[in-house]
């Protein structure tokens, strides 16, 4: 079933997973596994091993699950803005649903088990290092309360295929992996583009699916399915029922990107196809969380013209939310749509953003009209000071509510030991081209600016010629000034923010028990471990070299992001220096800033 074709009027092509070379579970997330009703492990080692070997087995494709029946799914997307026709499934497979004794539902996939009538060129399989991302990052953002696919387990091989070439030529070959994925559904957006007949920008034709009772099936089957309530209000009148169920995903869709943005989550990859249609985070590749605050941060790679900077998650969830308005016509008419989503998600978002960064800033008591204003303060002030995100909001949590002077200076100090200092932001903010290259760039911009737009080079450049500057700022500053600088910026937004915090202590008829309850909030709603880069670059270092261990110990971590018993391997120790990076990291402490290196990880 490995030649590429496209296969019109389905949506679904059956499959079957291709063995891999002695399969080996890396890790299993146990609450995922529960909501299958999988039972606990045992507690005796040999009967752990065997239900280890069960399950590298089931799910690594090698053996079926009774009453699987593999299929891939036939979508369609707009990638990095250009209708890209039909792309997938190439890479995951349906097994099935599993019914619950709970009532649930869930689909099970595999991604990675090989290839499916759509893998177009490619081999269907995913390398170890994505897979371990993906697998630990589902189940993070799961455990921070964030709407996501789920994963059950991970699982290596001895089967390899090869991603990279080294600088010396030479293949590198990876291990394949596999990973269970669980979901109510795995629809995207791009499940509905698939029945564009063809784009009218480029005129390419779309996969021939372009049939409009499958496009009513499909949009039956999904508000019956997962949007019940919707289902049920609008029995007659399907153009009203087709109307809510898009105006529901346009919030769902907006409160999950206003999720993404407080905890500095970058998706990476927003193309359509990567969009859930039940409103979940979905397709873990080159994601990234903000350590350093940054709104332009683009943490794929690949994205060099920068769409899919953090900053701009949400306008571009809005514009594939528009290319979803476009593939429902004629069921749901366009004008409808797009009135909707204009009536919707700049609204829903902000509404939604606003109440979780009140909740972050403990601000519960009262809503003052300057919230918001105060919050884009504080993030101007973290960029300003390069301050990490994830540590700077959970350090706001332990701030007294009026404290005496020592102890804000005490507190500043450790603020300020959360921004970046003068060697990281060297090294962050240094130019990636080399001089001439760049005066040539420049010379091309100016006599061809068309050109470079539409290969996406204005982006890289203008960034470039920010890094030249900032450089040439850095030179001019001491380790000390810098210090200095940081300090009197966080000082003067805290001095807003203990005025802030005076309104609600005020407002409340039990001071202490405001305090209590602020405090409370503040630390469910600031965690103190996200998935940084180089913290899921360690476990997969290990992984590669055959310890699982470390998989498994972020695994146990990320269950509890808000503060949980779970510290690295070891106590920290006094010398580092002269220890290999993976030893020494793994001695720091998960919630410490990250190491220099880490700004360097490239993921694509
Ligand atoms: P992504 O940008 O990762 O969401 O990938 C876009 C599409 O490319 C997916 O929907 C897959 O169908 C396809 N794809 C990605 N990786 C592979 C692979 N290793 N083999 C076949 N198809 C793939
Ligand atoms: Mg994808
Ligand atoms: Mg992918």
């Amino acid at each position: 079933p490995s030649a590429p074709r496209p296969v019109p009027g389905a949506c679904f092509s059956r499959a079957r997973p291709e063995p891999l070379r002695r399969p080996r579970v890396v890790a299993l997330s146990e609450p995922a596994l529960a909501l299958l009703g999988l039972g606990a492990p045992p507690a005796a080692a040999a009967a752990r091993e065997a239900r280890e070997a069960e399950a590298a087995l089931f799910f690594s494709g090698n053996a079926l699950l009774p009453g699987a029946e593999p299929a891939a799914h036939c979508y369609c997307g707009h990638q990095f803005g250009q209708f890209a026709g039909q792309l997938g499934d190439g890479a995951a497979m349906y097994l099935g649903e599993v019914c619950t004794e709970a009532g649930e539902r869930w689909e099970l996939q595999l991604k990675g088990a090989g290839p499916t009538p759509f893998s177009r060129q490619a081999d269907g399989r995913k390398v170890l290092r994505s897979s371990i991302r993906e697998f630990l990052c589902s189940e993070a953002m799961f455990h921070l309360g964030i709407p996501t696919t789920r994963a059950g387990a991970c699982v290596t091989s001895q089967s390899t295929v090869v991603r990279d070439i080294f600088y010396d030529g030479n293949p590198r070959p990876e291990p394949c992996a596999v990973v269970l994925r669980l979901a109510p559904t795995f629809l995207r957006f791009g499940s509905f583009e698939i029945f564009k007949p063809r784009d009218e920008h480029t005129g390419r034709a779309g996969p021939s699916v372009g049939r409009d009772d499958i496009r009513l099936q499909m949009l039956d089957y999904v508000i019956s399915t997962f949007y019940p309530e919707i289902q049920a209000t609008h029995p007659g009148d399907p153009v009203q029922r087709h109307a809510a169920f898009f105006r529901e995903v346009t919030r769902r869709t907006a409160r999950l990107v206003a999720e993404w943005q407080c905890v500095g989550f970058c998706h990476g990859v927003l193309n359509t196809d990567n969009m859930s249609i039940v409103g979940l985070t979905i397709d873990y590749g080159p994601f990234g969380f903000l350590d350093r605050y940054d709104p332009d941060h683009v943490c794929n790679a690949s994205d060099t013209a920068g769409r899919y900077a953090y900053s701009k998650q949400p306008e571009v969830c809005k514009w594939n939310l528009q290319k979803l308005a476009e593939a429902l016509d004629p069921a749901l008419p366009l004008e409808l749509a797009e009135a909707i989503l204009a009536e919707e998600f700049d609204a829903e978002f902000s509404r939604h953003y606003l109440q979780k960064m009140r909740r972050k800033l403990g601000l519960m008591q009262t809503e003052q009209e300057g919230d918001g204003a105060l919050v884009a303060q504080l993030l101007e002030t973290m960029h300003l000071t390069g301050a990490d995100v994830t540590n700077s909001f959970y350090l706001l949590s332990s701030l007294p509510a009026a404290p005496e002077p020592p102890d804000l200076d005490e507190f500043l100090a450790a603020l300020t030991a959360q921004c970046a200092s003068l060697e990281e932001l060297r090294l962050a903010f240094r130019p990636q081209m080399d001089p001439r290259q760049l005066s040539m760039m420049l010379m091309l911009a100016q006599s061809n600016p068309q050109l470079l737009a539409l290969i996406g080079t204005r982006a890289s450049l203008a960034r470039e010629l920010e890094r030249v500057e900032q450089q040439s700022r850095l030179e001019q500053l001491s380790e000390a000034e810098l210090h200095v600088r940081n300090r009197s910026t966080w000082a003067a937004w805290l001095g807003d923010y203990r005025a802030r915090l005076e309104k609600d202590r005020e407002a409340s008829s039990d001071a202490a028990a405001w305090q209590a309850e602020r405090v409370r909030i503040m630390r469910a709603n600031n965690p103190k471990y996200v998935l940084r880069n180089y913290i899921a670059q360690g476990a997969i270092e290990a992984a590669e070299s055959g310890d699982f261990s470390e998989v498994r110990r972020v695994l146990k971590l990320l269950e509890t992001p808000y503060g949980g018993e779970v510290e690295a391997a070891e106590p920290e120790e006094a010398s580092e220096a002269a220890e290999p990076r993976g030893a020494a990291d793994r001695r720091r402490s998960y919630s410490s800033k990250p190491p220099l290196w880490a700004a360097e990880l490239c993921v694509t």
